[in-house]
């Protein structure tokens, strides 16, 4: 099937896609008023063929086994089969998502670093925590993976890059594009306290 949107459309789009969802739910609605119904019905089946046909979907349905190492109610954390080093876990959230940006907060980094202290204690080996967003990153799944890499001296894993030159003025530019406000700090009420405190982290 011929896609029906123009590519300024597939642009905003995939602008859209790199949102977190509080912020999608902002910008769609005025999206989907520029819309065609014949463009809408095609986004929704791009969008349902996205998720069914995704393997980490399977694996969060049940419909692939996986070897769990940490489950809640909206992560998964299970060994790759085909690993980097043995004991390479991945990270995916139970919701089908592709990049980092749109989640609504960092657990899944949590859940990571407590993955990466068990394999510093437990494998005595060291870690690289890795996350691609985006194809022109590495990404080759359309979900959401951040991997935890088990590391040791001389494993023929090269992650390491040659550093490029810059000069200052790019440095200052960049530094003044890129920079961000601390937030402050989100209260917890009473009544939610019990749902946000996670101390099942701890290493057994
Ligand atoms: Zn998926």
């Amino acid at each position: 099937m011929e896609s029906p949107l123009t590519p300024e459309l597939v642009r905003e789009l995939q602008e859209i896609a790199q949102l977190s969802q509080e912020e999608q739910k902002k910008v769609l609605p005025e999206f989907l008023r520029k819309l065609t119904p014949e463009q809408i019905e095609y986004i929704k089946k791009q969008q349902g063929e996205q998720s069914t046909g995704c393997l980490f979907c399977s694996m969060v349905e049940g419909k692939i086994p996986v070897k769990k190492i940490y489950e809640d109610y909206e992560l998964l954390a299970f060994l790759d089969i085909h690993p980097a080093n043995p004991g390479h876990v991945l990270v995916i959230p139970k919701q089908h998502v592709q990049f980092s940006t749109q989640l609504e907060d960092s657990r899944i980094f949590d859940v990571a670093n407590n993955i990466a202290k068990v394999i510093y204690f437990k494998l005595v080996k060291d870690t690289n925590i890795f996350v691609a967003n985006g194809g022109n990153a590495g990404q080759r799944l359309g979900h959401l993976v951040v991997h935890v890499i088990p590391r040791e001296k001389d494993d023929n894993l090269n992650l390491v890059w040659q550093g490029k030159e810059i000069n200052e003025e790019e440095l200052d530019k960049l530094a003044s594009i890129l920079r961000i406000e601390p937030k402050v700090r989100k209260e917890i009420k009473v009544e939610d306290a019990e749902e946000n405190i996670y101390d099942d982290y701890r290493i057994p």
